[in-house]
C-alpha cells in the first residue's frame, strides 16, 4: 500500500496514541534535543529523519548548525550508532554521508514511514532492541507511526527547519501537513 495512504489509515486508528505522545512533547528544535540525557535513559541508536530536523526540504545537506549535532550525536553514541532514515533518501545525500559522515549509517531500499521497515532494519544491524532506538522526526503521521509500529521511541521535533523562500510552495504544503496532523491528534487526545 501507498505509504501515504497507511499514514492515514494507521494514523486515524492510533489518533488517541499520537494525541497523548502530542501533548507530552515539548516545544522543540534539533538543536535543543538533549543527546546526554538520551544515552542515559538507555537509548542506544538515534535515528535522524532529514527534512525539517537536518535541513529545511529539499536540500542537499544537513545545515551547519546540525552537522554540530551529528558530530555530537557521533561522540555520544559513537561510531555506527547513528542512522538517517529519510523517506527522500536521495543519492545527493547519500554520497554527502559517505563522504562526510563516514560513522553514520545511512538507510536505503525499505518501505517509507510509516512503515515500521526502517527502524527494524536498524534494530537488525546494529542488535539493538527495539526500545534502544530513538527516531528524531518532524511529523506525527510518519516518523510518529513509524515509532509506534516498531516500539521505538519518537522524539517529535515540533520546530522543524524550514526555507519558505527557497522552496514556497512545497514548505507552504509540509507546514500544512503538519498543522493538520496535530489538530487532528490534538483533537483525539
Ligand atoms: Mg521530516
Amino acid at each position: 500500500m501507498n505509504h501515504v495512504l497507511y499514514g492515514l489509515i494507521a494514523g486515524h486508528r492510533q489518533r488517541r496514541v499520537l494525541g497523548r505522545l502530542l501533548s507530552e512533547a515539548p516545544e522543540l528544535a534539533t538543536v535543543d534535543v538533549d543527546l546526554t540525557a538520551l544515552k542515559t535513559e538507555g537509548v542506544r541508536a538515534l535515528v535522524f529523519d532529514f527534512d525539517g530536523v537536518l535541513a529545511p526540504h529539499d536540500a542537499a545537506k544537513p545545515l551547519a548548525e546540525t552537522e554540530l549535532v551529528l558530530d555530537q550525536a557521533l561522540q555520544v553514541f559513537g561510531a555506527g550508532h547513528i542512522y538517517i532514515l529519510s523517506n527522500k533518501p536521495s543519492i545527493e545525500r547519500l554520497q554527502y554521508f559517505n563522504l562526510r559522515y563516514p560513522d553514520i549509517v545511512f538507510v536505503g531500499g525499505v518501505r517509507k514511514k510509516p512503515y515500521p521497515d526502517g527502524l527494524e532494519k536498524i534494530a537488525l544491524q546494529g542488535d539493538y532492541d527495539a526500545g534502544q532506538i530513538a527516531l528524531l522526526d518532524d511529523r506525527l503521521m510518519t516518523g510518529g507511526l513509524a515509532c509506534l509500529h516498531a516500539g521505538s521511541k519518537f522524539i517529535y521535533i515540533s520546530k522543524p527547519l524550514v526555507d519558505f523562500s527557497r522552496n514556497p510552495i512545497k514548505e507552504s504544503f509540509f507546514a500544512f501537513l503538519r498543522f493538520f496532523e496535530s489538530f487532528l491528534a490534538r483533537l483525539a487526545a
